[in-house]
């Protein structure tokens, strides 16, 4: 399936491939949220289709069928076993060792690699030396929303293909004609900006009454600040929430704490808002640069930082 917002890229693909010149490895790139997978099965669909007249998908080939059902034998997505673990070099290697082998449905292979950057060491390496080395009639397509944490000599074999969210009023358009749960401009627009104007993840919000999930997690963190929760019992409620979201959405609260402070009394000391804010900033650059995480002992260490700030200063933060 293409988005509305893919359609400058895949142009740019499909011109690629009617010219010929498509190359064996692609990276598409951009925020979660932007329907990156959906692309990269979509040229992957075309690349396979036995009809694929002017680039496009016939639907009814047996490949494309096959494509459809998600067997098709000439076709691989490698993907961590479990979320959010890594990539292993054996699934690469066993992808090596397919790729030797000559296509049994289609004139081509495709492989999709998502989340690319989960790949250990010795994956990246391994996967290095199938580009070193590529096969014909290959397309290997690398996902990325953290493309910097992938090594240089992957990321210079490949072709880029960068995703950008869709101007926030074309979004709201899209997102008010897919949502079961028909919405305002006024109330899609805060969760666009939380998700970084990524309609995909807004939708995901729609559909999974996150608005309820935010007002919770809006009660949690005010008796975090009043020193009332118990950090261990609320870590395990919050490791059920895409972490990411949770800490942009804190970082969005604060900051309208901060102002809101400012706003009434500009002598009215904000620091401690500020040392949350800076507690805020440090969690999100950990979430984002590493797939390693202990995630219950750094939401753990957020709350505690939150408790324990300056004592003193408590009367400011009722206000
Ligand atoms: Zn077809």
């Amino acid at each position: 399936m293409l988005y509305p917002w893919q359609e400058s890229q895949w142009q740019n693909i499909r011109q690629q491939m009617k010219q010929q010149r498509l190359p064996h490895a692609l990276i598409l790139t951009g925020a979660s949220g932007l329907g990156k997978l959906s692309l990269a099965n979509h040229i992957a669909a075309t690349v396979l289709c036995e009809s694929n007249q002017n680039q496009e998908i016939c639907g009814r080939c047996h490949s494309c069928q096959l494509f459809i059902a998600g067997s098709h034998p000439d076709h691989n997505l490698i993907q961590p076993e479990e979320a959010g673990k890594q990539i292993k070099i054996e699934q690469i290697r066993q992808l090596k060792d397919k790729q030797e082998l000559t296509p049994t449905v289609a004139k081509w292979k495709t492989v999709i690699i998502s989340p690319a950057e989960n790949m250990n060491i010795n994956a990246n390496n391994s996967l290095l030396k199938l580009l070193e080395e590529p096969q014909k009639n290959t397309v290997l397509i690398l996902i990325s929303a953290k493309p910097e944490q992938l090594p240089i000599t992957i990321l210079s074999r490949c072709q880029k293909v960068s995703l950008s969210p869709p101007p926030k009023e074309n979004a709201i358009h899209w997102l008010q004609q897919q949502s079961a749960v028909a919405k305002q401009a006024d109330d899609i627009l805060p969760l666009l900006k939380l998700a970084k104007g990524a309609p995909l993840a807004v939708l995901n919000m729609l559909e999974t009454d996150l608005i309820n999930k935010l007002q919770q997690l809006d009660d949690d963190f005010e008796s975090l600040l009043q020193g009332q929760a118990n950090p261990v019992l609320l870590a395990k409620d919050w490791l059920h929430y895409d972490l990411l979201m949770v800490f942009n959405y804190l970082q969005h609260n604060i900051k309208t704490r901060i102002l809101k402070i400012q706003e009434q009394d500009s002598n009215c000391d904000s620091a401690q808002y500020w040392t949350i804010y800076d507690c805020i900033i440090a969690t999100i650059k950990l979430i984002s640069s590493s797939n390693n995480i202990n995630k219950t002992l750094l939401i753990e260490q957020f709350m505690v930082s939150v408790i324990k700030r300056d004592l003193n200063k408590t009367s400011v933060l009722n206000r």
